[in-house]
């Protein structure tokens, strides 16, 4: 075992819809020090979301070349679209010993702990699933039989988060965005004492 403490890399997963990215937003506008991953994806860009900044938007034969070239730490289909964790810049930021923060749904949160033990695996939830449930269907940028099909895997998600080491409640974006952050630095939990 390495006599330094390695650099922690976090994943914050959890249900679309619960604020993962508003979440993170706050973080990176709070704590603009934070290093914070930016996926590829399928996916088309919303309207407001660039290129290189909220994802790396790239065609379905990109996406196939970076799995080719194990270019991706993790990668998961989600509701009709790819995304995955380019694997080179987390690397590279985990060795100048500084945290890393992945924001990912939940297959992905599964490879990673399987890919890497040490990882920290943070679940963040909505204060009930009423809430949740008002938040999907007030993002209206997306068609019914879409929002349905977030909220089936959504709920499948809720059911999973005994998986995680934490769970931080999305009840006040500022409050959970320190928590997200307090953990970040946190040192990692050592081998039982004795
Ligand atoms: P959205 O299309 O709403 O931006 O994202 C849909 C879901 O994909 C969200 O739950 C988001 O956290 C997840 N996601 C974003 N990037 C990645 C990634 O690199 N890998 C995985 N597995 N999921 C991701």
């Amino acid at each position: 075992m390495a006599a330094a403490t390695p650099a922690r890399l976090t994943v914050l997963s959890g249900p679309s819809g619960v604020g993962k990215g508003t979440v993170v937003a706050e973080v990176r506008r709070r704590h603009p020090e934070v290093w914070v991953s930016v996926s590829a994806t399928t996916r088309r860009p919303r309207p407001g979301e660039v290129d290189g900044v909220h994802y790396h938007f790239v065609s379905a034969a990109e996406f196939d070349r970076l799995i080719a070239t194990e270019g991706l730490l993790e990668w998961a289909e989600y509701a009709g679209n790819r995304y995955g964790t380019p694997l080179a810049p987390v690397q590279a930021q985990l060795a100048t010993g500084r945290p890393a923060l992945l924001e990912i749904e939940l297959q992905g949160a599964r490879q990673v702990r399987a890919r890497a033990p040490e990882a920290q695996l943070v679940f963040l939830a909505p204060p009930s699933w009423a809430e949740l449930v008002s938040r999907l269907a007030g993002r209206g940028s997306e068609p019914a039989a879409v929002q349905e099909r977030r909220l089936a895997i959504a709920q499948a998600e809720l059911d999973s988060s005994g998986e995680f080491d934490v769970v931080v409640v999305n009840d006040d974006v500022a409050r959970a965005a320190d928590e997200l952050v307090g953990l970040l630095t946190a040192p990692s939990p050592g081998p039982p004492a004795g």
